[in-house]
């Protein structure tokens, strides 16, 4: 294995375990520049991200090299500024990884990825009912359902049907108009109206749209001015006959903190849920992945794939991933107990569970403060952040309620629980260090087991 295939299979599976956004900014223009007794020597571009990753991402690269190359013991970083190189240090993926993060096919008119359609998309017991919707309202669009409010767990397919809508319309519709984002672009396009006093243009922009499909309509909650917008926004689609599709991680009635006039709008539709796929689905789903990427892989590795991965669909395709990136890599197919080992990372954690205590103790550690502290009356500045950004993740990843909150950190009043997710949640959208900090304290949560 040269080190240019060495690198590219640590690469596949960082990405596997990193967020998309992080192993974006991380890791782009990144290679191994050296090999020695031993010692790996990586290149990165900027000062700034040699110290991020070697703070960061050293265990995981370490571990990762290891695993693929047991000679390996050390890495060693390097800042190579990209201009001074004689050869572009361009890494190139192999075509399928490539999918997964490259934004360059994304329709900047309509933020549509074409790789999200209906002929990719599975269907089984568990997503019928979404599925048909979905196809119902690329028949008649705004005549059938409206809204359309499709809700499910992460990483089964709420994501690639509602694109697969917005890519059907504009393919039997080319004149309409499609618009797709995310709840957090719409938060933010909002925030950014409201600071620039331009609030007129935005309403009459998304006036404009036959077609207004928002993912994870969730992170909307308790955010007051968005929802307002949002409602209006929607009032007028919907007057005008123009489809609006929705998805969220949960029915709406379940969303806390979303007003009850939005919550009895997302209801007057057509509420289609995506449960979780049988063995027979999740088998389908991998042979469909493998015809894409044009590989071939053993039927027992597929099963045991297929038999162990069951709540999750991203992870599915993640395993395929690895095991395809692993048979390129070495020109022949892992065997069974190779698969188990290569797999680890995604099978061995059933209890992907998350606790109170498992947040606590990250966020302590991350910012190198005691546990005890988060209990304590301290309002120092050091203590008093983590602290939000403790109560913050109780709420986001354990959905608790405000007094339950309270009550964990110290005893306090759900009023100071409310102020400090508000405060964190308003943070976010301006402060990207931030995000980057929570990004990574909710992957060290969901990994530890
Ligand atoms: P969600 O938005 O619900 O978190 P995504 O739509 O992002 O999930 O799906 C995660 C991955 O699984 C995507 O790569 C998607 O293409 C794939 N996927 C999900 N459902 C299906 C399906 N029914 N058939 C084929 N692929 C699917
Ligand atoms: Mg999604």
């Amino acid at each position: 294995m040269t080190k240019e295939e060495l690198w590219q299979a640590v690469l596949a599976q960082i990405q596997f375990n990193i967020s998309p956004a992080n192993f974006a900014t991380w890791f782009k223009n990144t290679e191994i520049v050296d090999m020695n007794s031993g010692q790996a020597i990586i290149s990165i571009p900027n000062n700034f991200s040699k110290e991020w990753i070697s703070n960061k991402y050293h265990k995981l690269i370490l571990k990762t090299l290891y695993s693929l190359d047991s000679e390996i013991k050390e890495v060693k970083y390097e800042v190579v500024r990209t201009g001074l190189k004689t050869k572009p240090a361009t890494i190139t993926f192999p075509e399928t990884d490539q999918l997964e993060f490259q934004e360059l096919k994304i329709d900047k008119k309509n933020n549509l990825n074409p790789r999200y359609t209906f002929e990719n998309f599975v269907v089984g017991s568990f997503n019928e009912l979404s599925f048909a919707a979905a196809q119902a309202v690329c028949k008649n669009p705004a005549l059938t359902y409206n809204p359309l409010f499709v809700y499910g767990g992460v990483g089964l397919g709420k994501t690639h049907l509602l694109q697969a809508i917005g890519n059907e319309i504009i393919k039997k519709f080319p004149q309409k108009k499609v618009k797709y984002l995310t709840s957090e672009k719409f938060t933010s396009e909002v925030i950014s109206a409201i600071r620039n006093h331009n609030i007129e243009n935005l309403k009459s922009t998304y006036r404009e749209i036959d077609v207004l499909i928002i993912d994870d309509i969730q992170f909307i909650a308790g955010k007051e001015k968005t929802q307002e917008e949002f409602f209006h926004t929607f009032n007028a689609l919907h007057e005008k006959n123009k489809q609006v599709v929705l998805s969220s991680d949960r029915p709406p009635a379940a969303i806390s903190a979303l007003e009850e006039r939005l919550c009895s709008r997302f209801e007057g539709g057509m509420i289609a849920d995506i449960a979780l796929p049988d063995f027979e689905t999740r088998m389908a789903i991998l042979k469909m992945k493998i015809q894409e990427k044009k590989a071939d892989i053993d039927p027992k590795i597929l099963e045991y794939i297929a038999s162990n991965i069951k709540k999750n669909i991203r992870e599915l395709e993640g395993a395929l991933n690895q095991i395809i990136t692993y048979q390129k890599v070495n020109n022949c197919p892992p065997d069974l107990e190779k698969t188990k080992t290569l797999l680890k990372n995604i099978i061995s954690t059933p209890a992907r569970r998350i606790t109170p205590k498992k947040i606590i103790q990250n966020v302590a550690e991350f910012y190198d403060i005691k546990e005890a502290d988060f209990m304590s009356s301290s309002r120092k500045k050091e203590v008093v952040r983590p602290r939000q950004i403790a109560m913050y993740l109780f709420r986001q990843e354990l959905v608790s309620s405000y007094p339950f909150i309270g009550r964990k950190f110290g005893k306090r009043d759900h009023t100071t629980a409310i102020y400090a997710c508000e405060k964190i949640s308003q943070e976010l959208e301006k402060n990207n260090k931030l995000k980057e900090e929570i990004e990574l304290i909710k992957q060290l949560i969901y990994k530890n087991k």
